[in-house]
């Protein structure tokens, strides 16, 4: 297979499904942390077994036996919107293949926190089953960003071509996700957001107000003709700190 063809691959979305089978079959017996659908654990070592994985079943072993260049793999908990990120120095276009740098970042707490919610996860188009389906469907996002940036020199999800690229080679609908953020996470287990009525007590009294803010304590807003706080309607409000614990949602 040449360079060129690695974006010219085209998968019926069955041989998708199959090949995805077969990969998670191979997957599962050869990793180290991983050992059914679930991810309690992950190393980059399972990043790399991914990859090469990947490139027998979907490329041809086209890396393994042509790509010169310098693929390494990261995780990261510090992603908190985007589960995977390919990262490529920009002098790369310029360099000849050998000198050339890609990394793939996995944003790990998306898939730890899979069950924490129990609703549908999407991912690229797809319902996911379980964690390890939805870390395949965003490894398969990433290396589509990996092979235009490796073929054409840039890339981006946003594009035609991308999407055009992604769908043939994965069967890939959309290429965003709908995993469980941390935010959402916070926000449902305390079942307050921002801008809820709430009500607590203070003092002995019952107020009720409007969350402001959330942190480790709330900012609620209560409406108080003598409070310092002004809308632009000229209501005024005083500030209290309420513990999450001590708020009802009204
Ligand atoms: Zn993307």
């Amino acid at each position: 297979m040449k360079k060129e063809e690695l974006i010219r691959i085209r998968y019926f979305e069955n041989e998708v499904k199959n090949k995805r089978a077969f990969l998670r079959n191979e997957f599962i017996a050869k990793s180290k942390n991983i050992s059914d659908g679930e991810i309690k654990k992950i190393s980059i070592g399972d990043l790399q077994l991914l990859f090469n994985l990947y490139d027998k079943y979907f490329f041809k072993n086209y890396f393994k036996e042509n790509f010169r260049g310098k693929i390494t793999f990261s995780l990261s908990k510090r992603m908190t919107r985007s589960a995977g990120k390919t990262i490529v120095p920009r002098i790369n276009a310029s360099l000849e293949e050998d000198k050339q740098k890609y990394e793939i970042r996995i944003g790990i707490n998306f898939f730890f926190q899979y069950y924490e919610l129990d609703r549908e996860k999407l991912v690229a188009g797809a319902k996911t089953e379980d964690p390890l389906h939805a870390l395949f469907m965003v490894f398969e996002h990433e290396l589509i960003h990996f092979i235009e940036f490796y073929v054409f020199g840039d890339s981006s999800c946003k594009n035609k071509r991308f999407k055009e690229t992604a769908m043939s080679t994965f069967s890939h609908k959309d290429v965003s996700h709908s995993l469980p953020t941390n935010r959402e996470i916070i926000d449902k287990s305390l079942g307050i957001k921002i801008g809820d009525k709430v009500e607590f007590s203070y003092e002995g009294k019952i107020k009720n107000g409007i969350i402001n803010r959330i942190n480790k304590r709330a900012t609620v807003m209560v409406l108080d003709k003598g409070g310092n706080y002004i809308d632009k309607y000229g209501n005024k409000y005083s500030k209290y700190y309420v513990p999450l614990k001590g708020l009802n949602k009204i």
